[in-house]
């Protein structure tokens, strides 16, 4: 056992971890949530929504702690790779060829996020919701903060999820990196609570995501939003939605006119609830408060 090359594996993957979870939250964090605080009707997907401070301050601390969790896993596995433990990765394409080193990548990010799809899906029945996936739903106005901010048990799940390939098909580094930075990525985006668009046709925009933390039960997709639509979990008009209304409950409910993130309706009706408020404060009281209101109830 060599423990110091153990140790500078560990440093590695953790503070490479903490650098890619805290730089693009904080950078996104001055530049909409502090420098364009007073204008959210223009980025906010939920411009009359603001997280409390203590929740702000709790999704930190619990995503850098499963940060640092995960990071220090990927450490260990990182030093049994180093020291010829079994896995399946090879580091020279030459060995199998570019045409499969791509293909095989392409497949382990599709594999893997169908695989995560079901096991978020899992996490929404009602024992599993109200043990562990509930840690994460209490943040219903997240922010990139919140990407990671989960029950550790979770966290730790999604991994050994996404991992596991790794030691049955042969896959390169290379692929799995690129692949998990993307994951990590649009994990950030669709929890910041900004109006992204979507980049890819495959991915929803950010209030795709978001409004799984409004409905609960609703719109599973990691990144492929794909999925949502082939097993009709994919959030409908006419329905409704709220924390007891678990997805089991909701089957054999009539096919309903799925909602279009294209148009943008739930920025609309937002945007209509902020004017309202905003005209009812300048009505009532001249004296005007801090926007900071509490979190939705539904
Ligand atoms: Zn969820
Ligand atoms: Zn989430």
């Amino acid at each position: 056992m060599d423990w110091l090359l153990l140790l500078k594996c560990i440093a590695i993957t953790v503070s490479g971890g903490i650098f890619i979870y805290w730089v693009p939250s904080l950078i996104l964090d001055a530049l909409y949530y502090k420098q364009r605080r007073h204008q959210p009707e223009q980025w906010k997907v939920q411009p009359d929504r603001w997280a409390p401070k203590r929740l702000a301050k709790e999704e930190r601390q619990l995503g850098t702690l499963n940060m640092i969790t995960v990071s220090m896993v990927s450490g260990v596995l990182y030093y049994h790779v180093k020291m010829g433990g079994f896995s399946m990765l090879y580091f020279d394409v030459a060995q199998y060829g570019w045409a499969y080193t791509i293909t095989s990548t392409v497949a382990f990010f599709i594999v893997g996020d169908f695989s995560l799809y079901w096991a978020h899906r899992w996490m929404h029945r009602k024992v599993l919701y109200k043990f562990v996936h509930r840690f994460h739903h209490r943040f219903r106005t997240p922010s990139a903060f919140t990407a990671i901010a989960s029950h550790p048990f979770e966290t730790l799940t999604f991994q050994a999820i996404t991992l596991a390939p790794i030691f049955i098909v042969p896959l390169h580094p290379g692929g799995v990196i690129a692949v998990l930075l993307y994951q990590h990525s649009v994990s950030l985006i669709d929890h910041s609570g900004i109006r992204f668009s979507m980049i890819f046709p495959w991915q929803g925009p950010a209030a795709f995501h978001d409004d799984h933390h409004t409905y609960f039960h609703v719109n599973f997709a990691q990144t492929i939003h794909w999925w949502d639509h082939l097993f009709g979990t994919w959030r409908c008009e006419e329905l409704s939605y709220g924390e007891e209304s678990f997805v089991e409950d909701q089957t054999g409910r009539p096919h309903a006119k799925r909602l279009s993130y294209t148009t943008g309706p739930i920025e609309g009706r937002s945007l209509a609830r902020l004017k309202k408020r905003q005209k009812r404060r300048s009505q009532s009281d001249s004296q005007s408060k801090p926007d900071v209101s509490l979190e939705a109830s539904s």
